[in-house]
């Protein structure tokens, strides 16, 4: 207890040092004008809830057997943000709660994920640290152990525990290899509030034999669900159980070049980055703590960099969700890689969304690659990385290379698909690898011309009220993507298909004059904007009634039953409904009996053998009451 006290005064003092000296949260961008900050931290670690949170000493090791002062998620957070990391998610082992938690009952092992989620939530200050919690699933790939092809897949903020041993789950969800696309569609089924977010854990480790290296998660396995939940891949990752907190170490590599070489897994003879991209996968790259002792964020100098408009969950998971981020072994490294195409400028990630697919391309694009270190490296190589479609061995295609920065390199594709990344080496031997950016290149010149349009109705000046169909025609020398509708200047429709219409309720539209424009895309980015019509939005209360029901018949078809039929009213706007009004006297007083919205009602509240005097009302939506119908009496039998 008392050596535990005492080496955490030191670990503060360590660490008001360091930040004092050099340690800062989010680094504004270097490049002028670049729209995002640079937010640094990982995206995956361990505490005292699976193996991890063990002591920063030689006794530091892969356990589920803990000491009461080992680190729990709220330290993990807490060591993080006094590193100067933005952002910090702990993932601890979706099959080893139970283990770490000897005597504690099914409900207590599951109830401590979801404590894992709440000291994620209460440990989040925005501005200042963002906490992520989530799971490691899944077996690592060991074929001498009987695990061939998995592999650990990171869940982020997953809000249901995922799991196989009995009871220890909220959901079941099978580890082996060949069901690994069950989980990931289990995963998308059970999203957080800011969407189901996968990550491809140390890609190819624990494979023991010297033959049959392992390539995890079912050989890249892909297919859409699979696409759509996995987000990132780790290029970097741990020392897992290294306990340095001097914040020079760095973890394995399983992507960059030499392959196999100083820092690289001794099970690892693929780029697993390249690997997964020409399986198809839509990934950025990381590095991942891994941290299994207490050395969070102050363990090795590696870091997962996202690129965000603020520091907020909402803002670093849509981040994620657009595969806006890259890895980099420089603690500080800024790195901007972006696209010009189109008259556009696209930033890292960017064709990423499987279902929005890639860039539209036509022509030439330039790539531009500028990298800063506020620690004093330089830039010694960058290189174009493109990996094919299909190839298995993890090699890349490299389109260029280059030791200046910036660099900018304008080509025209080939036509068809492509992904472009960048990776840099730095004057420290360091790495940077940029996320990609997807794109489709079309065939022939560069279409500069933009659609055209116009709103063909309502006409210029023209009154309206009520719902009314807004019509816009739109045209293009290629073809129309997509039709906008603006009513004073404010965007309330996108129509992606002919005939361009908007249904306006002008009702939630003052009344007075009103501009409405469309805008029309092609695939190249080009807009084309129409002509404003102006017209009068006048909506005036409805006044008027709806006309008597006629035809109204009574009849007694059993005994204590009066049975009603009338024909329907009509009304300038809509009849609502109808109102049954008895009396015993054709001259008496005539009560409501019923309220019916059709055109018969049967009477099953009057006595037998006595005469019985209706009419019947209509009524609109403003209030508005008809004149009576005919009267109709019956002799009920
Ligand atoms: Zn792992
Ligand atoms: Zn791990």
């Amino acid at each position: 207890m008392k050596r535990l006290t005492i080496a955490c005064t030191c670990l503060v003092v360590l660490v008001v040092l360091a930040y004092g000296a050099h340690i800062r949260g989010s680094e504004p961008p270097f490049q002028a004008g670049y729209p995002y900050n640079y937010y640094y931290g990982s995206l995956h670690s361990h505490t005292s809830y699976s193996d991890g949170g063990h002591p920063n000493d030689s006794s530091c090791a892969s356990s589920t057997t803990h000491a009461a002062n080992d680190a729990t998620p709220a330290d993990a957070y807490a060591t993080a943000r006094g590193a100067g990391l933005d952002f910090l998610e702990v993932s601890d082992h979706n099959h080893q709660f139970n283990d770490a938690c000897p005597g504690c009952s099914a409900a207590q092992v599951v109830q401590r994920y979801h404590d894992g989620l709440a000291t994620a939530a209460s440990h989040t200050v925005d501005g200042a640290f963002i906490a992520l919690y989530g799971m490691e699933w899944g077996y690592i790939s060991n074929p001498d152990a009987g695990f061939p092809n998995e592999g650990h897949v990171v869940v982020t903020e997953s809000p249901k525990l995922f799991g196989w041993e009995s009871g220890y789950y909220d959901i079941y969800t099978s580890p082996n290899a060949g069901d690994y696309p069950t989980m990931y569609q289990t995963a998308l089924s059970n999203p957080s509030q800011w969407g189901a977010f996968g990550h491809f854990a140390h890609p190819s480790d624990g494979t023991k034999s010297a033959s049959g290296q392992g390539l995890d998660f079912d050989s890249f396995a892909f297919s859409p669900a699979a696409d759509d939940f996995i987000h990132s891949i780790a290029v970097i990752s741990g020392p897992a159980t290294d306990f340095s907190t001097l914040g020079t170490d760095t973890g394995a590599r399983y992507a960059g070049d030499p392959m196999n070489g100083s820092q690289y897994s001794v099970y690892t003879s693929t780029d697993m980055y390249n690997r997964a991209l020409s399986a198809g996968f839509h990934v950025a790259p990381t590095t991942d703590f891994d941290t299994h002792c207490s050395n969070y964020g102050t363990g090795v100098r590696d870091r997962t960099v996202i690129l965000a408009t603020s520091l907020t969950k909402a803002s670093l998971l849509d981040a994620v969700q657009n595969r806006r981020m890259y890895a980099t072994s420089a603690k500080r490294g800024q790195l901007v890689y972006t696209m010009a195409a189109n008259g556009t400028t696209y930033d890292m990630g960017a064709g990423s969304i499987r279902t929005q697919g890639p860039v539209q391309t036509n022509g030439s694009i330039t790539l531009h690659v500028n990298a800063f270190d506020p620690n004093g490296a330089s830039v010694a190589s960058i290189k174009i990385k493109e990996p094919l479609a299909g190839v298995t061995n993890g090699i890349a295609n490299v389109v260029v290379s280059s030791t200046a920065v910036p660099f900018d390199y304008t080509f025209t594709p080939a036509v068809g698909a492509h992904v472009y990344y960048a990776y840099l080496t730095l004057s420290t031997g360091d790495e940077m690898w940029s996320a990609p950016i997807w794109i489709n290149e079309a065939a022939g010149p560069p279409d500069t011309t933009p659609p055209t349009t116009a709103i063909t109705a309502p006409n210029a000046g023209a009154t309206v009220s009520g719902t009314i169909t807004v019509t816009a025609s739109a045209s293009d020398n290629v073809g129309v993507t997509k039709v906008e509708f603006y009513l004073d200047g404010v965007l309330n429709k996108t129509s992606a298909a002919a005939p361009y219409q908007w249904s306006w309720n002008t009702g939630s539209t003052a009344n007075g004059a009103h501009a409405l424009t469309s805008k029309a895309y092609d695939a190249a980015a080009n807009v084309g904007t129409s002509a404003p019509v102006s017209v009068t939005v006048s909506n005036v209360p409805d006044t008027t009634p709806p006309t008597a029901p006629s035809n109204l018949t009574a009849t007694s078809p059993q005994r204590r039953r009066a049975a009603l039929n009338w024909t329907a009213s009509t009304d300038n706007v809509g009849v609502t409904g109808y109102r049954v009004w008895r009396s015993t006297t054709v001259n008496g007083t005539y009560t409501l009996v019923a309220s019916p919205a059709t055109l018969s009602y049967t009477d099953a509240s009057v006595s037998s053998r006595v005469t019985y005097y209706y009419y019947v009302t209509a009524v609109d939506a403003a209030g508005n009451v008809s004149t009576p119908s005919n009267t109709a009496s019956v002799l009920v039998r």
